[in-house]
């Protein structure tokens, strides 16, 4: 678990792949009033590059339902972006995992590598701890894990689960499992960068 991994531009192709996906089913399904949704997708400009961002990467996927009266905003859930935080999804759950244990000294590299400071890598690990922690996806997903995965040294604990041949892999699932939290229903707006 270390850069190489943001490095690989297989993980970030299958991420955009997967949150087209997800955009794809919540325009299938519509508005809760009924009426179609229409884009609205707004411009993202996700830190923690050290790889060349693939074309689109920077659009979060976004609708608006086309009948007058309701025209009520559709976010669907993304793989890419951990709601309004300003690090790329895989950023910050990667270098807050490698914080733990053995790997301090390595996620101090990486967060030196990605351009944060030691503050915006505290906030993280407070996010991980007790705002995702909090959110009603997370305390209904807890307990799919046996034995329980240990809240102080998330997202750290939840990875080792994901159990891949590559490494990269085990990143995409675990920003795949999370993905109800980075909507406002299944998670919390209140995150910062
Ligand atoms: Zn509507």
């Amino acid at each position: 678990m270390c850069l190489k991994i943001l490095e690989d531009s297989r993980l970030y192709v299958l991420l955009l792949k997967c949150d087209e996906d997800l955009a794809a089913i919540a325009r299938a399904t519509g508005c809760s009033c009924g009426g179609a949704l229409h884009s609205a997708g707004y411009g993202r400009k996700p830190r923690g590059w050290v790889a060349a961002p693939p074309d689109g990467y920077d659009r979060r996927h976004s609708f608006c339902c086309a009948e007058d009266g309701c025209r009520k905003r559709t976010t669907p859930p993304s793989v890419r972006f951990l709601g309004p935080k300003v690090y790329l999804g895989a950023v910050v759950a990667l270098v807050t995992a490698l914080r733990h244990g053995a790997n301090a000294r390595r996620a101090a590299e990486l967060r030196r590598a990605i351009g944060a400071s030691r503050r915006t890598l505290a906030r993280w690990r407070t996010w991980w701890r007790e705002v995702f922690t909090a959110t009603p996806f997370w305390r209904a997903a807890r307990a799919l894990w046996v034995p329980a995965v240990s809240p102080a040294t998330l997202p750290a604990s939840l990875l080792e689960r994901f159990v891949e041949c590559e490494a990269w892999m085990r990143l995409f699932r675990l920003l795949d499992f999370i993905t109800p939290v980075t909507t406002r229903s299944g998670g919390s707006n209140s995150m910062v960068g």
